[in-house]
């Protein structure tokens, strides 16, 4: 690893420029600035979801004076890290993409003992992990999201306008919340990691409790290259210990001034309430609960019924169901396509093999969603998977009900996280337009459609919109793309706050805040808005795009 150029000393803030190697042992401690530091609270293990069985080593959990120690450095990095050239801090979050390559497989060997997932599966998640970094690069450099824009004065104008220029700036250090069915690309250096360092916000994380091994070495990766790229230790911490405490300490933190969350829509809401009850409330972004409903239209349905059925299972099982895009809820009109989807989402349902899930908590939370499913009135069990190898093997679920019992029970429309499903059937396609209005928000709604069904597809969109982040036409939702186009949001309860996404390029708006500079003298102004554009910005000036 280079080194850099240290950044100016500021009052008692250490400065790492050292050399750091980068360690792939896994001691159990705490990542608390350039610290490993051992937890005084509840040890645990990680478990092992495909054997049931402890792994090694022994975790501490944090203590409140550890939630302090690490907002304090955060509070204290956030100055200088947010004035780190544009170049710096891209530069950063390449040398993390690199260090959790330079990782090897010791870091998928372990993802794979903590989530029981596949070796492939966690391949390709840690090259979006680190394609995510790079892409945040990439947007650092470009400087678009600083939003530099100059209105000049006019003293002659009456009355007269003042110089006014306007930039963008992080928020402030972000708490982000590591995400279990994510270990690489939504925890310690996952999307919200990664948008928060790229808004120039240093960033407390809570190490999700079932991956803590995968946890620290990715900590380590990123304290390294804190180390290595000459920033402030408190631009990282990681912390791990219970979410009741320690996550809401640091939630209630006065140094904290966002939060990234991705999990339960319990826990999601409870760190909201925390947020707005502070004396200073704070934005969270929380992902939460998304059924992700797909609407078969007719024509698609008399073309191609059983090819559709195909995908759909292949889309509801992969993973073992635990994506936040999931197709938890299908639509159609009762008949005869219906009946042939039903027959042939039922066969490929029933050819699949159980999988390990993430944890034994999501297994039973999987198992009590799909026992309450079972039991509610006029729902009936279509098919079942096939049970998996192990104690905490999730087995695949469809149910199939009408759109009269599914409008009347709320109920039904809860996420149940895992590979479950709810068809209904609806009298006709008018109907689909009273179910899509009734549904909560969602991260994606899906149309499937032939040009014959255009006018019923033209009638369901302005409704789609208004209830999802994306909309899907002939396609499954499971598979985000990370790039500038992509939104994953959408309203309540899909996120807490559908003005954003959390995976994309624009995914960095959520940690900034813009400030406007009045009659600044040219030795007080940032680089970004002084009047030779030193670093070569697209400006709004005047009311023009400009680079000059
Ligand atoms: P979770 O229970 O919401 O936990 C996520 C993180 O938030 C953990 O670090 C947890 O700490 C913390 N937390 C939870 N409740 C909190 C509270 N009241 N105050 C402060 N922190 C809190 O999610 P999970 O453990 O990943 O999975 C549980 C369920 O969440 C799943 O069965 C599924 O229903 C849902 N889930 C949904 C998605 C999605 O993308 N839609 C993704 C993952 C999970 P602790 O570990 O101490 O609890």
């Amino acid at each position: 690893m280079t080194l850099r150029a240290p950044i100016p000393y500021l009052g008692a803030v250490r400065i790492c420029s050292k050399e750091t190697v980068l360690n792939t042992e896994i001691n159990g401690n705490m990542l608390i600035g350039a610290s490993s530091t051992p937890g005084s609270s509840g040890p645990f293990r990680a478990i092992n979801p495909a054997t049931g069985l402890a792994l090694d080593p022994v975790f501490g959990g944090g203590a409140v004076a550890d939630v302090e120690r690490a907002c304090m450095l955060a509070e204290q990095a956030f100055d200088i890290y947010r004035e780190a050239s544009l170049e710096q801090r891209a530069e950063f979050l390449e040398q993390i993409a690199q260090n959790i390559l330079d990782l090897g497989p010791a870091l998928i060997e372990r993802a794979m003992l903590e989530s029981g997932l596949p070796q492939a599966r966690l391949e390709g998640e840690r090259g979006r992990t680190v394609g995510q970094l790079r892409l945040f690069a990439k947007v650092v450099r470009d400087g678009r999201w600083l939003n530099a824009t100059l209105d000049s004065a006019l003293p002659e104008r009456s009355p007269p306008r003042p110089d006014l220029r306007l930039r963008k700036i992080g928020l402030g250090p972000v708490a982000v919340f590591g995400a279990s069915n994510f270990p690489l690309a939504f925890s310690v250096a996952g999307g919200d990691t990664a948008s928060a360092l790229a808004a120039g916000c240093p960033v407390v994380l809570k190490a999700h409790g079932a991956h803590p091994g995968t946890s620290e070495l990715v900590g380590k990766a990123v304290q390294a290259a804190v180390a290595s790229c000459g920033l402030p230790e408190g631009v990282f911490s990681m912390l791990n210990g219970d979410g009741r405490t320690i996550g809401q300490a640091l939630v209630a933190h006065p140094a904290i001034k966002a939060v990234g969350f991705t999990g339960s829509r319990q826990g999601g809401v409870a760190l909201m309430k925390t947020a707005a009850q502070r004396p200073e409330p704070i934005p969270v972004y929380a992902e939460m609960s998304s059924i992700n409903p797909m609407f078969m239209l007719p024509d698609a349905m008399a073309q191609r019924a059983s090819n559709i059925a195909s995908g759909f299972v292949d889309s509801l099982t992969l993973g073992s169901g635990q994506f936040c895009t999931n197709p938890g809820l299908v639509f159609a009109v009762d008949g005869d396509a219906l009946n042939k989807f039903c027959d042939t989402a039922a066969v490929a349902l029933r050819a699949k093999a159980g999988s390990t899930m993430l944890t034994p908590g999501i297994h039973s939370a999987f198992n009590s969603g799909v026992e309450r499913l079972s039991k509610a009135e006029h729902v009936s069990l279509l098919a079942r998977g096939q049970a998996g190898a192990n104690a905490c093997s999730g087995q695949a679920a469809l149910f199939v009900t009408d759109a009269a019992t599914f409008l009347s029970n709320p109920a039904l429309e809860e996420e149940i996280f895992g590979a479950s499903s709810l068809i209904v059937k609806c009298k006709d396609v008018d109907q689909f337009k009273q179910i899509a209005e009734h549904l909560e928000g969602q991260l994606t709604a899906t149309m499937f459609l032939t040009e014959n069904d255009r006018d019923a597809a033209q009638a369901l969109l302005p409704v789609l919109e208004r209830k999802a982040g994306r909309i899907l036409i002939n396609g499954y939702p499971t598979g985000v793309e990370v790039s500038h186009a992509m939104v994953h949001g959408g309203p309540f309860p899909a996120t807490s706050d559908s003005r954003s996404t959390s995976v994309g390029a624009t995914a960095i708006d959520r940690f900034l805040r813009p400030v406007s500079y009045q009659d600044l003298p040219a030795y007080l102004l940032p680089a970004a808005l002084q009047n030779n554009n030193p670093l070569g910005l697209w400006r709004v000036r005047d009311s023009e795009l400009v680079q000059s």
